[in-house]
């Protein structure tokens, strides 16, 4: 592989700069971002050789696609416009069915591959790039005979070499599915940092009093409002259809404690303490 583009060059795009380097060091790394400064930073952190634009897409034998959703949406068509037949593109959106759904009469869908990896921290930007974040992760591929059997090979082959495992998915169940686990995970998070910083004006007494289980359970709630607003809106049907469970079980929880029915609380939290079996083993 001699030229790999990467739109986009925060957490995502830029994590997948430092491993591909070590992994093919003999390719020349290009980045394309919206704001100079951001590509400046990315050829600062030698996270990217050069700087590039579209038009330069010609030329690459892998496209990784690393930018909010939305504007995943309104690039990618034209990214396919202009890459060669032999060209491999691959996206990391967080949703799947509107981006499978931009390019589906696309001439060049079959260079492209949908795909989620299911890694990530709170941090955004250049800055956030982490070697090894795809080691051991799942990447979810949808519609993956919509992508050429020889791409899909080239695919599995880089995937392999990052250390992750593969998951095949419909994009539809995938936007369903992630809703649940990522989603309202991150909007659970979102509103508990506002009630909290609501009701703690002084923001001294949160910082003295927050403990490890405050602290990660709003870990999310630092994740960037730019890359989260269009997953919302990609995803609305879903999410809203798991905030209605969420908040119904919030309901619950709060009639159980006005009418003092702490052995019914208890069952409910022993009940959730399966989560443990289920997650174990995930970092
Ligand atoms: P990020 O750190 O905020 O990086 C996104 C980068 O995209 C920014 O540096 C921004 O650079 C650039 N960008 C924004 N609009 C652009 C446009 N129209 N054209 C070119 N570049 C543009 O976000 P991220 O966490 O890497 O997320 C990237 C993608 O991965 C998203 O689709 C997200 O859904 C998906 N994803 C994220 C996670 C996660 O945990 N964060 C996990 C899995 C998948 P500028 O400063 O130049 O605008």
């Amino acid at each position: 592989m001699k030229n790999i583009y990467l739109i986009g060059i925060g957490l995502i795009g830029g994590s997948f700069a430092i491993d591909l380097r070590r992994k093919y060091p003999k390719a020349v790394l290009h980045g394309i971002s919206r704001k100079d400064e951001t590509l400046q930073k990315a050829c600062d952190l030698n996270l990217i050789d050069q700087k590039a634009t579209l038009d330069d897409l010609k030329n690459a034998d892998l496209v990784v696609v690393s930018i909010p959703v939305d504007a995943t949406v309104k690039l990618l068509p034209s990214i396919l416009d202009k890459i060669a037949e032999t060209t491999l593109v691959i996206d990391a959106g967080s949703t799947k069915e509107a981006i499978c759904k931009v390019v589906e009469n696309h001439p060049r869908r079959r260079n492209f591959l949908a795909c989620h990896p299911i890694a990530g921290t709170e941090n955004s930007g250049p800055t956030a790039a982490i070697p090894n974040l795809y080691v051991g992760k799942t990447n979810i591929i949808c519609e993956v005979e919509k992508t050429t059997f020889k791409l899909q090979e080239k695919a599995l082959e880089i995937f392999s070499e990052l250390g992750m495992r593969i998951r095949y998915m419909d994009a539809k169940s995938h936007d369903k599915h992630i809703a649940y686990v990522s989603h309202l995970s991150h909007i659970s998070s979102f509103m508990l940092g506002k009630t909290v910083l609501e009701k703690e004006k002084n923001e001294r007494d949160i910082f003295d009093m927050a403990g490890s289980g405050f602290t990660s359970t709003v870990r999310l709630a630092k994740s960037s409002p730019a890359m989260w607003t269009p997953i919302f809106e990609q995803n609305k049907e879903n999410v809203i259809e798991t905030l209605e469970e969420y908040i119904n079980n919030l309901e619950h929880f709060k009639k159980l404690m006005q009418q003092d029915n702490f052995s019914e609380i208890f069952s409910e939290m022993e009940n959730a303490n399966y989560i443990k079996q289920i997650l174990n083993g995930i970092k």
